[in-house]
């Protein structure tokens, strides 16, 4: 392995194991049924414990994503240095502290030097770190590192805004409240113009934005 591969999988941070241990979920999701008074032989919960593991299963595949498979092949050399934005990315992602869900979109752009990455492969690095059990801060700044490392670019800016389930639903029910997360690195930080550019242009879509 290559001592960038090594530094692309330590950003990664994958977790051992190729699935998670549906067994236990199931178990502990009967038990979970019991403790707060219900019947899991129910018919209606019957079929819970399962659907939560396939659930889970499935909302934390980032943690075991490869990351250089799911790169393979979609970089590209060019002679190319303008500021690249992809913008309006949807994303799904579980907050660490309640299990609840965050959802919002993401915004990144990278000025390339020398290399490009395939349009379709942004979102997908998205994906890899939004399916874990995340917070928004650490997620902005896993998917700004990542873009660095894998692209080695002038500079890298990520901004995710997020409505968080645990806020609107709980505690201080704030229906509205929205997140917003940036981490720029490079040009994007040392340079005003560069990241008021960026900064501009996500902001005239931003009307847009509801969930
Ligand atoms: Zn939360």
């Amino acid at each position: 392995m290559t001592e960038k591969d090594e530094a692309i999988y330590r950003i990664a941070g994958l977790l051992p194991g190729e699935d998670i241990d549906q067994e236990s979920v199931q178990t502990t999701t009967r038990l979970l049924l019991e403790a707060i008074g219900e019947n899991p032989e129910r018919e209606g919960l019957l079929r819970t414990p399962e659907r939560v593991a396939q659930m889970y299963n499935e909302l934390l595949a980032g943690y075991r994503t490869d990351p250089i498979t799911l790169v393979n092949g979609a970089i590209f050399e060019v002679d190319y240095d303008e500021m690249v934005i992809v913008r309006d990315i949807e994303f799904y992602s579980l907050c660490e502290h309640h299990l609840l869900p965050f959802v919002g979109r993401a915004h990144i752009a990278y000025i390339p030097k020398g290399k490009v990455i395939g349009l379709s492969k942004i979102p997908r690095i998205v994906d890899l770190f939004a399916h874990r059990l995340q917070l928004q801060e650490r997620m902005t700044r896993q998917v700004a590192d990542f873009i660095n490392e894998l692209l080695q670019p002038h500079g890298v800016a990520v901004v995710l805004e997020a409505f968080h389930l645990c806020t609107m639903i709980r505690g201080v029910k704030k229906h509205d409240a929205r997140m917003t997360t940036s981490a720029m690195l490079g040009y994007f930080r040392s340079k005003i113009a560069t990241r008021q550019e960026f900064l501009d242009n996500i902001s005239r879509g931003a009307e847009a934005l509801s969930i």
